[in-house]
């Protein structure tokens, strides 16, 4: 979950130019077709990609295998495709917030809507939570569909939770949506969480933290390698610290590190880390617990 500014000036030329582009077979087919893309670019953007109110078109059998190939070519109008998977590769997923996006999503899916095949406000990195969405538009009960990465606005407000509990023995991590209150519509939030975001990825991911940080503390807030916090607010100015980094790095607090880091910081969670740092005899950076 986070908000994607995309520069999509030049979409509607850039349709001209493939229709001029003869290294491109179905040139002739775009060039056809242009004033339908552009009417359909419009209507996505006036109705945000709510697939509620964009219209079907169903395009054409020679659209739909033109825009398909259009997307896979490498012809060098599209080269912003291969971009956006480029530069997200491994890092964080627009949809779900984990830190291994490796593909490009189709908001409008590719099988229903071939004409956003190659918008670039209806395409965001994406990771295997592709698998949970696939042709998928909207859900069964009224107003329920994807977030919008471009649209939806605050969606990088903080909106994933972990509580820690058993901290010392066998941990357990319960994961929870809560909707931001700068998001508007609960329908799609709840229909986004439910759907796309999974909440056994996000336990695995801080489980693994957690035993990484009680191993050796330093390996997750850098600053614990020389000395222990002298208080507990310095602890959590620590903390602080490490979200803040992992949330300018990802840009949306619902990358899965920084939901990590901040259910260190929950009362309870806090308050047995400080126990444990503070626990006499154990050496600077030492184990949080008995190894
Ligand atoms: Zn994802």
């Amino acid at each position: 979950m986070k908000q994607i500014q995309h520069d999509f000036i030049g979409q509607f030329g850039l349709l001209r130019d493939v229709a001029q582009n003869t290294k491109f077979p179905h040139h002739n087919t775009i060039e056809a077709n242009t004033p339908f893309l552009i009417a359909a670019y419009k209507d996505y953007l006036r109705n945000k990609g709510n697939p509620w109110h964009v219209q079907h078109y169903g395009p054409t059998e020679p659209l739909s295998t033109a825009m398909a190939a259009l997307y896979s070519s490498k012809i060098k109008q599209v080269a912003y495709i291969r971009e956006i998977r480029k530069s997200h590769s491994g890092r964080c997923c627009s949809m779900c917030g984990s830190l291994t996006s490796t593909q490009v999503d189709h908001f409008l899916p590719q099988s229903h809507y071939p004409e956003f095949s190659i918008f670039k406000p209806n395409l965001f990195p994406i990771c295997v939570c592709n698998q949970s969405k696939l042709g998928k538009t909207v859900g069964p009960a009224p107003g329920e569909r994807f977030l919008h990465p471009l649209y939806d606005r605050k969606i990088s407000d903080r909106a994933i939770y972990v509580r820690i509990r058993d901290h010392g023995d066998t941990p357990t991590f319960e994961v929870m949506f809560k909707k931001p209150k700068r998001v508007r519509d609960s329908a799609a939030f709840d229909f986004h969480t439910k759907t796309l975001v999974s909440k056994e990825g996000i336990k695995q991911h801080v489980k693994r933290g957690f035993e990484k940080f009680c191993r050796r503390p330093s390996s997750v807030v850098t600053a614990l390698r020389r000395k222990n916090p002298e208080s507990k607010a310095e602890l959590v100015r620590l903390l602080c610290d490490e979200i803040e980094e992992a949330t300018r790095e990802h840009r949306t607090k619902n990358n899965w590190e920084s939901v990590f880091l901040h259910a260190l910081l929950e009362r309870r969670t806090l308050n047995w880390i400080w126990r444990a740092l503070s626990r006499p005899g154990r050496a600077v950076n030492g184990p949080l617990v008995a190894l």
